[in-house]
């Protein structure tokens, strides 16, 4: 069998059995977007890690070095978000080409140093080699949280409300215009590569959602909403209700879309990489968690609500109700 007829997550869910050794502390392993380690009653470890490939995740000159650095990070920062953490410390290890020079590899560091230094990560070790050909990052991240307050992917339940912490779509149209070029006005094109290139990591987010006590589940956009709402709804044992009318859409990304007489829709659901975090809210707290993501200062967006039916249903403008099959990302799909 090829891993294309088994897809990413249908092989990670095949070896997912042959990696349980020693399960006595370990309150998540392999499925949620950390695995989460009981140090002690009050104390979570969390660890996180993310492989990015040139020409498979990114083209070098897409982007500077230190740009790149940031998103290598980021995206790890964004699963300790996920789970309503606070980072602890990084680990680098990348495999050079020949071709990158060392101002290039000091700029990618400090790009990550950056990000490292505004959310008070230590990067603490890694690995360097050398590649025949593609330039190989791996960051991992380890985090803390405190078991009363961490999020996990598997306890929505019916009735919560779907709620996201930014907009949807814009780092998949700032993609397709890194891939397709065309005369776009800078106002437009600009904050959707930005979008692409320079994720923020929504760990303010993850938190004001764990405090709250009302975000019964929660996960990080990395592979598109259809997908990871996919992943929610299969793990939580649910169903999805989502409202096009709610979908947070920016204004460059609707321009973009006019521009290109192309339906946005695509792009918000199977685009991936946005890294908003997508929560389950008891519907009775939904307010005072508004209020609290407000004074944290940033916006809580209902977008649906889950049900008790499987499946993923997307109610159109128009009315009509559509269903949704999980088509974000998946690295043996495409
Ligand atoms: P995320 O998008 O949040 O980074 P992924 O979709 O990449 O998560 O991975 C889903 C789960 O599968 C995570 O728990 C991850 O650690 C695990 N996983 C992915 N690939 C492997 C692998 N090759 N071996 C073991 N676990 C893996
Ligand atoms: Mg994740």
């Amino acid at each position: 069998m090829k891993m294309k007829d088994l897809g990413e997550f249908g092989f990670i869910d095949r070896i997912a059995p042959l990696c349980k050794i020693n399960s006595g502390d370990v309150i998540r392993g392999i499925g949620d977007d950390c695995s989460v380690v009981s140090l002690s009653p009050d104390l979570y470890l969390l660890v996180t890690t993310d492989l990015l490939i040139e020409r498979v995740h990114f083209l070098v000159d897409w982007q500077s070095a230190h740009t790149l650095g940031g998103k290598a990070l980021a995206v790890n920062l964004s699963d300790i978000a996920a789970c309503g953490g606070i980072p602890r410390d990084a680990f680098v290890s990348i495999a050079v080409p020949d071709r990158l020079n060392v101002d290039w590899l000091e700029d990618f560091y400090r790009g990550m140093a950056d990000l490292a230094d505004k959310f008070k990560v230590n990067i603490l070790g890694g690995d360097t080699t050398r590649s025949l050909t593609d330039l190989v990052i791996n960051v991992v991240v380890t985090g803390f949280s405190n078991p009363k307050e961490t999020l996990f992917r598997n306890e929505a339940q019916p009735e919560d409300i779907i709620a996201v912490s930014g907009p949807l779509g814009n780092s998949a149209a700032g993609l397709e215009l890194l891939l397709n070029p065309r005369p776009i006005p800078d106002t437009i094109a600009s904050p959707l590569i930005y979008a692409h290139i320079s994720p923020r990591p929504h760990l303010t987010e993850g938190r004001t959602l764990a405090k709250s006590h009302a975000c019964n589940a929660a996960i990080d956009i990395s592979d598109g909403l259809s997908s990871d709402l996919g992943h929610v709804c299969k793990q939580s044992g649910v169903g999805a209700i989502i409202f096009e009318e709610k979908l947070p859409l920016s204004e460059p990304l609707i321009k973009l879309a006019r521009e290109l007489t192309v339906d946005p829709l695509d792009w918000v659901l199977n685009g991936g990489e946005d890294y908003v975090l997508l929560a389950s809210i008891r519907p009775d707290q939904l307010t005072d968690v508004m209020r609290a993501a407000a004074s944290d200062g940033w916006e809580l967006i209902e977008i649906g609500k889950f049900v008790s039916t499987p499946g993923i249903k997307l109610v159109r403008a128009s009315g009509e109700t559509t269903a949704i099959v999980p088509r974000g990302w998946d690295h043996f799909k495409y």
